[in-house]
């Protein structure tokens, strides 16, 4: 079995959270507290890392959703599958992405979110899609931009398989 090309490596995906993390904290200085919001699963690496580059006081929800249609590619109709558990009202929340790429999955839950009531609500995202955007959602923070290849690793799968590799790569035309 061969490992998918690397597109980020380790290194840099390391480096981008980093700043990432100081630019977040800068921000958010003057708050007590904030909130970040895990996708499942596909963010659970990239919310491990940057929680832990953090200054400012966080506590951490997940929360869980699903596009309709089996194909690589999001229809536009999204499902919540699992909903925040915590209270969320009037806390300052980041919405924590693996990968944007229409925008439909992000702007859904944007508006799951809202009807919590919080404070305010950013978005992160370590991947970004730039040439997919179907939706215009405003991503407040974003790790790298990609092109339209479907990457694995790092929290990312395809069809469950590479979510643990430690680097993002390039899935090929032909794997699984
Ligand atoms: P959107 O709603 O922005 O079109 O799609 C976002 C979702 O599609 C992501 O949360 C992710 O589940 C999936 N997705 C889009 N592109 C990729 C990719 O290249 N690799 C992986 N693993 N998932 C992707």
């Amino acid at each position: 079995m061969t490992l998918p090309p690397v597109l980020i490596s380790e290194a840099d995906i390391d480096a981008r959270v980093q700043e990432l993390g100081a630019e977040i904290s800068a921000d958010y200085a003057d708050k007590d507290s904030i909130v970040l919001v895990g996708v499942l699963k596909g963010a659970f690496i990239f919310l491990a890392d940057l929680s832990r580059r953090l200054t400012v006081p966080r506590t951490i929800e997940f929360i869980a959703v699903s596009s309709y249609g089996k194909g690589s590619r999001s229809t536009g109709a999204v499902r919540l599958d699992l909903d925040v558990r915590g209270n969320i009202e009037n806390r300052h929340v980041l919405i924590v992405e693996d990968i944007v790429d229409t925008g439909h999955t992000l702007n859904y839950l944007i508006g799951i979110l809202k009807s919590h009531r919080p404070a305010s609500i950013r978005t992160a995202t370590l991947l970004h899609k730039t040439e997919a955007a179907e939706v215009d959602v405003h991503i407040d923070y974003v790790g790298f931009g990609i092109g339209s290849e479907w990457v694995v690793g790092y929290g990312l799968d395809f069809a469950e398989r590479d979510r643990t590799l430690p680097y993002i790569g390039i899935v090929q035309p032909g794997d699984g």
